[in-house]
């Protein structure tokens, strides 16, 4: 399963752990990348 950040659309990869590299916010991806770009505006942009 992958998924695709909301964001920049990017694919979110998955840790060897199966864990993926992303959070849920609003039931939206969004990949680790754009967590740190956006910050606690992360919200904001979805
Ligand atoms: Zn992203």
């Amino acid at each position: 399963m992958t998924e695709k950040c909301t964001l920049c659309k990017e694919k979110i990869e998955e840790t060897f752990l199966g864990k993926i590299r992303g959070t849920v916010i609003k039931k939206k991806m969004v990949c680790s990348s754009c967590q740190k770009k956006f910050g606690a505006d992360v919200e904001k942009q979805l």
